[in-house]
Order: structure tokens, then C-alpha cells, then sequence
């Protein structure tokens, strides 16, 4: 990892939760705040939930699921 020249750290809303989320290289969920929130609009697409009124959104377990998934799965760091 490079160190980068940081004066200040860039501040951004996560646009799931509208939480403020400080992107830096110790955040490797921006823009999110989480991988709850990344997974939750990841998720969202993937699901289909976009295009299906009337469906209920991603439950809570749906979420556990995803995120054990994507714990066991790993991803490039
Ligand atoms: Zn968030």
C-alpha cells in the first residue's frame, strides 16, 4: 500500500444510509459507510427488487446470508 500525501481526509455520505463516511484506504467500502450498506445496494440489484413493485425489500436475513457469502467468498483485496 502506497501512503499518499493526506492532509485531510475526503468526506462523502454513503449514499445507502446518507452516513457520513471518510474515504481513506482504511475504508475499503466507500463510497459506503459498511459492507452493510455496500451489500444492501449490491444486493438490491441483484435481487431484482428494482423492477418488482410490491415485493417486501431485503430482509435482515437475506443480509446475513449475503454477508456470510461474501465472508466465506473473500474478494481481492
Ligand atoms: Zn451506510
Amino acid at each position: 500500500m502506497s501512503h499518499a500525501t493526506q492532509t485531510r481526509p475526503l468526506e462523502i455520505a454513503c449514499p445507502q444510509c446518507r452516513k457520513t463516511v471518510t474515504w481513506t484506504d482504511d475504508n475499503p467500502f466507500r463510497p459506503f459507510c459498511s459492507k452493510r450498506c455496500r451489500l444492501l445496494d449490491l444486493g438490491a440489484w441483484a435481487d431484482g427488487s428494482h423492477r418488482i413493485a410490491g415485493e417486501p425489500a431485503m430482509d435482515e436475513t437475506d443480509l446475513d446470508a449475503l454477508l456470510a457469502r461474501a465472508d466465506r467468498d473473500g474478494e481481492p483485496a
